[in-house]
């Protein structure tokens, strides 16, 4: 069935963004992140797509069930690990490996009666100061995980970076320095980098990388576009023109009458508005494509549609296709003129949003 506006999700362009980061760091292996509903391309489809991911991590343990439900067999990665008993034994019981970030997790392990050796990664604060052992305590940490009732089946490092979006970032080699301080001499797998880390630095990889943002085709930069990273986009925000019509100099459109028309021109209404994940607050300069070429917004972004100037174009017309963003359009450039982050907009498509696999 056609729907007016749908998600279409490429999933070669998917696994092309995979190659390209793997390609970054040969001999890491990769935990793929799957996180808010695949950054909203759609949990399962997306993560079926990433068969060739060492392992998935998710923020949630219920993405992680939801994931083990619907038969995906790799590794589950809990970037959160878990927080009460009940947890524990449902992440024994599924097999997932989890970030331990605080004493309290430390406890529950200890506590586990589970019978099922886990992976476990330690996760180390070096300044992001949002999860993590202080280094100082990360010994102390690291010796009770050693000493745990049930062995683990392997304890791993990680730390996260705070600006590895920043091209040359003291604080970020401030985190390197300090994450290689702590972990010298333990012959533990590590992992650093997100995305960012993995395309700015060599530096900042470890043994396992995790991207997220990047393997949808967006740029985790401000300096460097999506395609100059050789990044594809997954999602391409398909719309359809619903009407067209005249308005005279001096009309206006839509709510508010915010826009008026400084020339006789024609509108387009198009499906998609801020029900659908569209950012209300975009800057006048915000466009979309209509049958292939940029058409800039008309007024305020409505609940399910929005309006834009195509002048004097006699190629459009009621059913013509439109992009909100991907193919042809970056995602990043919509965040831009929303004052946003591609992470926030690709997150919030709801589920009114149908996803097409393709
Ligand atoms: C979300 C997340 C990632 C992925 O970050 P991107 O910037 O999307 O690549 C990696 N590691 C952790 C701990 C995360 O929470």
């Amino acid at each position: 069935m056609s729907r007016l506006i749908r998600a279409v999700i490429d999933t070669q362009a998917l696994r092309s963004n995979l190659q390209v980061l793997k390609s970054r760091a040969p001999k890491a292996r990769v935990v793929a992140v799957v996180k808010a509903n695949a950054y909203g391309h759609g949990l399962i489809g997306t993560a079926r797509a990433l068969h060739d991911a060492d392992a998935l991590a998710v923020a949630r343990i219920g993405e992680g069930i939801a994931l083990r439900e619907a038969g995906i067999t790799q590794p589950i990665v809990l970037l959160g690990g878990v927080f009460t008993p009940e947890e524990m034994q449902e992440a024994a019981h599924h097999a997932f490996d989890l970030v331990v970030h605080n004493e309290r997790q430390i406890e529950l392990l200890e506590n586990s009666r589970d019978r099922a050796p886990l992976v476990l990664w330690l996760k180390i604060d070096t300044g992001m100061h949002r999860l993590g052992f202080a280094p100082e305590a990360s010994g102390a940490a690291l010796l009770r995980l050693r000493q745990l009732p049930l062995a683990p089946r392997e304890i791993r490092l990680m730390t996260h970076l705070a600006s590895a979006e920043e091209p040359d970032d003291a604080m970020t080699r401030a985190q390197l320095e300090c994450f290689s301080a702590v972990t010298r001499g333990v012959s533990l797998a590590t992992s650093i980098g997100n995305s960012a880390g993995i395309l700015g630095s060599s530096a900042a990889l470890g043994n396992w990388i995790r991207p997220g943002i990047a393997l949808y085709g967006a740029s985790p930069f401000a300096h460097a576009s999506a395609a100059s990273l050789g990044l594809v986009p997954v999602m391409t925000l398909e719309t359809t023109v619903m009407a067209t019509h005249r308005v005279a100099r001096g009309q206006s459109v839509g709510y508010g009458a915010a826009w008026r028309a400084e020339r006789d021109t024609r509108i387009a209404i198009l499906a998609g508005g801020y029900a659908d994940g569209l950012p209300r607050n975009l800057a006048k300069a915000a466009a979309v494509l209509v049958n292939g070429e940029r058409a800039r917004l008309a007024g305020r972004v409505s609940m399910d549609m929005i309006a834009v100037d195509i002048a004097e174009r006699t190629d459009v017309q009621v059913g013509t296709p439109g992009v909100i963003w991907g193919a042809g359009l970056p995602v990043g450039e919509m965040a831009a003129q929303a004052g946003t982050i591609s992470y926030e907009l690709l997150c919030g498509v709801p589920a009114r949003v149908a996803r097409e696999f393709r």
